[in-house]
């Protein structure tokens, strides 16, 4: 036991991990609301993830497809934030991540695939908006590299949409009820680099805290839920992460 640690790191043995944006900008991939996000740089660029205009718009998928065709996610590695949390689950210590984020590098860092629930879904599979069929998304962008605009399902002619939730979406009931019954199970929401303004699922921090357990926040900017956390941490993901999980491991 660490007599250093704060009183939120002692003795846990039940943890949620909420990661958001902040966590993969190590890895490379740009976040949505900072300085540098994509929604900053291209705020024209929400309506081509607006799950109405995909639907209707052929252009628009061709611009989505494009998009996604050089996305930064498909070359980046996990970085030491996902692997001092990979570690943590190694240390016996009971441990599921909630992650906001699609890119698939907690599990790639060595997270257990089901101990990570993907809220927004996945940008590693494709899913046909006609027979629901699921296939590899590289096999859709080789498709779109070899000069398809607008890939159509191969079985169906239905159109195929990334397995991620667009603007406009719901997130799938099932699953965001299984987050919320994991943060109510733990004894620390630990809600790593996300802004914590999409809900429902920034609302776990609150579900978390209700049950009784302690919220701490790791993000660089001041989020909603600062008052509601028992500390508020600025330090950069990549330093606080294996700092903080060593606490909590040892
Ligand atoms: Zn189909």
């Amino acid at each position: 036991m660490d007599d250093t640690a704060p009183e939120w790191a002692r003795g846990i043995g039940r943890i949620a991990v909420l990661t958001g944006a902040g966590i993969s900008t190590d890895s490379g991939i740009p976040d949505y609301r900072g300085p540098d996000g994509v929604w900053t740089r291209a705020p024209e660029d929400v309506d081509v993830f607006r799950y109405a205009n995909f639907v209707a718009d052929p252009a628009v998928r061709a611009r989505f497809w494009r998009r996604y065709l050089h996305h930064p996610a498909w070359r980046a590695e996990p970085n030491p934030g996902h692997r001092a949390l990979a570690a943590l689950e190694c240390s016996g210590i009971a441990l599921r991540i909630l992650t906001q984020n699609i890119d698939g590098l907690h599990q790639r860092a060595g997270s257990t695939a089901r101990k990570v629930l993907e809220l927004h879904g996945s940008m590693h599979e494709v899913v046909c908006l006609g027979c629901s069929a699921r296939t590899p998304t590289a096999r859709i962008l080789d498709r779109v590299a070899a000069g398809e605009a607008d890939p159509s399902c191969p079985d169906c002619g239905g159109i195929l949409k990334l397995g991620v939730v667009l603007f406009g979406q719901y997130l799938d009931a099932d699953t965001i009820g299984q987050a919320e019954k994991i943060a109510k199970a733990s004894q620390l929401l630990l809600a790593v680099g996300t802004s914590l303004q999409v809900e429902p699922v920034a609302s776990l921090c609150r579900v978390a805290v209700e049950a009784g357990a302690h919220l701490v926040i790791v993000n660089r900017d001041p989020t909603p839920y600062d008052r509601l956390a028992t500390e508020v941490i600025r330090e950069p993901i990549g330093t606080a992460l294996p700092r903080i999980t060593a606490m909590l491991a040892a």
